[in-house]
Order: C-alpha cells, then sequence, then structure tokens
C-alpha cells in the first residue's frame, strides 16, 4: 500500500474505502487485497496502526502494550498474517501462567489431579475449585450464553464458588483478559476466557482435558515486535492509504452508503468499511432515517477498559523466563513478562525488557497506578527489578474498544452490517469474540463474509 494526499484521490479507482487504519480496517484490507480488491485507508492519525503499535525507547523495543497474541496455533490473527505474509510471521510461545499469592506461586490447574495439589489454597479451597472448574470446562457455549447478563462475581456465588483466594485468582485472570473485575464482567465473556474456547468441544475432549490436563498454552510474542507485522500488512496490502485525514461524515442515501466527508472532499463510494470507534458513529453517520439514528445511538455511550503499561529497561536480566507472572496480592491486577527472554532483539545483550500491565481505575491517575505497582507486588517480591531500572516507560490507552461487560459482550454487539447497505463495520467493539487482535481478526473475517454474502 503506498501513501497518497486527498487531492490525488480518485474513489472509482479503489474497490472500497476505509475509514480507519486500525488492526481491524488494516486485516479486512489485507483480506480484500486476497479477493483481488485494492482499497483506500483514510486513517485520522499520523501513523498506521490505531492502538497496534510499538516503538523504540531508547535503547529498548517497546509495543503499545504487552501483545501477548492468544491462540497462536488456531486464531484467526496469525492464520491472516500467516496466509497472506510470506515468509510469515515467527511467534514464541510462552511457558504458563504463574500466580502468586502472597509467598506461594502456581500455574492454573489444567487437571482435577492439578487442582488437588493446587499449592495456593488448602483441601477445602481445592475441592471448591474441582467442583466449580469441572462445571466451567464441561459447560456447553449455549450454557455460557444464559450468563451474559450478570456479572461473574454473580454467577461464583450462585454456585456456592466463594473461595477467597480463588476469586482473587480469576480476580487476576479475567483482569488480564477482560480488562474489568470479576465483580463487573460478564460471566457469559468470563467463562468462556477460563474455558479458553469460541468454539464447541465434545463430551469426550472435555473428558479427556479434566483427566489429563493440558499444558497447551497457545499464547505468545511475535519476533521482532508489533510495529514489524502492523509495518508487513500495510505493505501487503493493494491500494493507497492517507494520514492526517478524519472522516467527518459518512453518507446515507436511499438506504445505500452514498460516500464519505474527508478533510472537506466528498468521497463517492458504495462501499464503506468504517474502523472508527463505534462510540463516535452517531455523529459521523448522517442519515434521517429512524433505525439508522437509532442503530448507531445505541454505541454512543459504550465504555471501554483503560490500561496502563510500564515498560522497565534493566541494566542485567533479572527475570529472564517466558512466563506471564501475576502478582495476586495485595492488589489483583498486576501482570509482569520479561519481552526479551522472547525476542531478546528488543534490549540489548545482556540488558532486560519487561513489560508490567495493569488496569487503570477510574478518578486514579497513570503515575498513582505505577507507583501502586512498584510499592505493592513488585517491592514485596520482585525488589531485584527495582534496583536494576534503567529505562522507565508508561503508556496509557484504552485496551479495549468494548469492556466486556453485561450489555457489551459478543452476543449485544451489532456484527459487521449496519442498516445501510454499503456500509460495514469492523474492529474490537463491533463483535467477534477473543480478545484484542484476535478480535480485531474475528471481526474482519466476519465483515468480508458479509460483502460475499451481499454480493453473491
Ligand atoms: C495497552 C494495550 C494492551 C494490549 N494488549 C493486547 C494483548 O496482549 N493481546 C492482544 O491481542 N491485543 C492487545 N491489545 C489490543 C489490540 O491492540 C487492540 O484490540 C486492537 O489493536 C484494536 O483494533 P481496532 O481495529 O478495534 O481499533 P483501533 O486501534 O482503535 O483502530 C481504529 C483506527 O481508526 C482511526 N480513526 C478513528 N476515528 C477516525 C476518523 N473519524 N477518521 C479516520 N480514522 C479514524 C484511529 O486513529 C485508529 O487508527 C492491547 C491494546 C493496548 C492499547
Amino acid at each position: 500500500m503506498r501513501e497518497t494526499t486527498l487531492d490525488r484521490v480518485e474513489p472509482s479507482d479503489y474497490d472500497a474505502i476505509v475509514a480507519g487504519g486500525g488492526a481491524g480496517g488494516l486485516l479486512t484490507s489485507l483480506a480484500l487485497t486476497a479477493e483481488g480488491k485494492r482499497v483506500l485507508v483514510l486513517e485520522q492519525a499520523k501513523r498506521l496502526g490505531g492502538v497496534w503499535h510499538g516503538y523504540w525507547v531508547g535503547d529498548f523495543r517497546v509495543d503499545q502494550g504487552l501483545h501477548v497474541v492468544t491462540r497462536i496455533r488456531r486464531g484467526a490473527f496469525v492464520r491472516f498474517l500467516k496466509a497472506h505474509l510470506n515468509p510469515p510471521p515467527e511467534f514464541v510461545l510462552h511457558e504458563g501462567w504463574h500466580f502468586r499469592v502472597y509467598d506461594k506461586v502456581g500455574t492454573i490447574p489444567s487437571s482435577i489431579g492439578e487442582t488437588l495439589r493446587w499449592p495456593l489454597t488448602g483441601v477445602r479451597g481445592r475441592l471448591g475449585l474441582a467442583r466449580i472448574g469441572a462445571k466451567i470446562k464441561t459447560m456447553k457455549l449455549e450454557e455460557m450464553k444464559q450468563y451474559k447478563d450478570i456479572t461473574f462475581r454473580e454467577f461464583m456465588e450462585s454456585k456456592g464458588a466463594t473461595n477467597e483466594v480463588m476469586l482473587d485468582v480469576m480476580q487476576s485472570a479475567i483482569y488480564m483478559a477482560a480488562g474489568v473485575s470479576i465483580d463487573e464482567a460478564s460471566a457469559y465473556e468470563a467463562l468462556r476466557t477460563l474455558k479458553d474456547t469460541d468454539r464447541e468441544s465434545s463430551r469426550l475432549q472435555s473428558a479427556r482435558r479434566l483427566i489429563f490436563g493440558t499444558d497447551e498454552y497457545d499464547e505468545g510474542i511475535a519476533i521482532g515486535g508489533m510495529q514489524s507485522l502492523v509495518d508487513r500488512v500495510c505493505d501487503a496490502i493493494s491500494g493507497e492509504y492517507v494520514l492526517n485525514a478524519p472522516v467527518d461524515k459518512i453518507a446515507e442515501k436511499g438506504g445505500n452508503v452514498r460516500g464519505l466527508v474527508v478533510g472537506g472532499k466528498e468521497l463517492e463510494h458504495n462501499l464503506v468499511i468504517s474502523n472508527i470507534p463505534l462510540w463516535s458513529m452517531p455523529k459521523i453517520v448522517t442519515s434521517n432515517r429512524p433505525d439508522v439514528v437509532q442503530f448507531f445511538e445505541r454505541w454512543s455511550q459504550m465504555r471501554v477498559t483503560q490500561g496502563v503499561t510500564i515498560w522497565l529497561g534493566l541494566d542485567e536480566v533479572v527475570i529472564g523466563d517466558r512466563k506471564s507472572r501475576v502478582i495476586v496480592h495485595p492488589r489483583p491486577e498486576t501482570w509482569m513478562i520479561s519481552l526479551s527472554s522472547f525476542d531478546p532483539s528488543c534490549a540489548p545483550t545482556g540488558k532486560e525488557l519487561l513489560g508490567i500491565a495493569t488496569i487503570l481505575h477510574e478518578g486514579r491517575t497513570a503515575e498513582e497506578m505505577v507507583n501502586a505497582v512498584k510499592s505493592n507486588g513488585l517491592k514485596e517480591y520482585h525488589e531485584e527489578v527495582l534496583k536494576h531500572i534503567e529505562m522507565e516507560h508508561v503508556q496509557t490507552s484504552y485496551a479495549t474498544r468494548a469492556a466486556l461487560i453485561p450489555g457489551q459482550t459478543d452476543l449485544d454487539r451489532p456484527g459487521p452490517e449496519t442498516p445501510i447497505k454499503g456500509l460495514y463495520i469492523v474492529g474490537t467493539d463491533t463483535s467477534g469474540s477473543g480478545v484484542g487482535l484476535q478480535q480485531a481478526a474475528n471481526s474482519a473475517e466476519g465483515v468480508l463474509t458479509a460483502i460475499k454474502a451481499q454480493s453473491s
């Protein structure tokens, strides 16, 4: 894809116009390229990628967020990249989740046997966990759906699963996946995360996993960082892009999309794919039709999740393994990964890059959160880290465009189609199961399927 300017754009040169060049918009463009189409991407910022992004801070290469890619073996994101990039990008699997509860450390038990030996609770806690764990692992997706409007804590209480340590560990796991606490996360979304599935498995498969467990953590880090992926995806797309080009209006006439207005210029087209966050769309879509107004107005108050990522460049290797470390106590929201042990190219030789993710709570500043993380879990359990800091860099942004709370689950969200023919929506707030980039890729697949269905 080549950069161009608005004054040179001729809409009829393109098969589709994509408004917004975040992960959703770019992955859709990549898939359209594979169908032989040319696209025009209009991006309001001065670079492509949205929150899918990476850059250098001194000698350390950081991403926007920790960017652990879920479902490396079977997810839509990696499938997209492997199908369309040559050579395919490389990912390194991580070696599991380690939850620290005060001075004890345990992984997520993956079988009944492991649960009954779990070091983080006493015998009663383990029995309770085995009971609820078995229930969750064998639950069908259809059954989970009935819990979409209650919180995960309500679900657990309704099943009598109230052991505090178990709930704290789940609190941490759900924070990492949903960006909100178990008092807010939709039980359906939390259950899917804990079962780690977006598709149905047979009773036999579930039973086998319960008995034998699995050490298959299907998650990892992209070698070369996120920016190299963004750049390669942009190179592979057929078409052009314009930066600093905020789309002001998307116009409808007679039920069809007519085109859009960008930088005062009108571009007519009958296929527009919007990657603009849904909460901005009521201001952008112009239509007198009540169904259209209602459709977009519904999402104007969407709640996002706010993340804080603390990057620490250390002057020597202190952690040095490929694990996801979650510090559950005293606060259940600190997640730490040694990125340079997955991908040494992000730190100078002999040094270490640590990423620490946490949640930005309403009413608190990023600085307060950084101090809380340092003086709680880090000071207590990883004091060595604090003694070797050479670089410190803090990022804040929305980590997910739609928090996984009741009313905003993937079952509630609208999907790729709108009441306007020829206008499709893509992005993590539209629909698509999974988290983050997986969700963006799933939503891009949804758009492609909808466009094909419409044209056949
Ligand atoms: C801190 C953090 C940690 C994360 N961790 C992970 C992780 O570990 N694993 C994972 O898979 N994912 C992770 N993610 C999530 C993942 O990066 C995002 O879910 C995904 O990149 C979002 O893609 P999107 O298409 O929904 O949206 P966005 O990135 O929001 O893209 C929307 C684009 O549209 C543009 N735009 C908006 N309005 C207009 C307009 N009017 N005109 C033109 N352009 C417009 C924006 O500038 C932007 O480029 C993380 C994200 C963050 C920020």
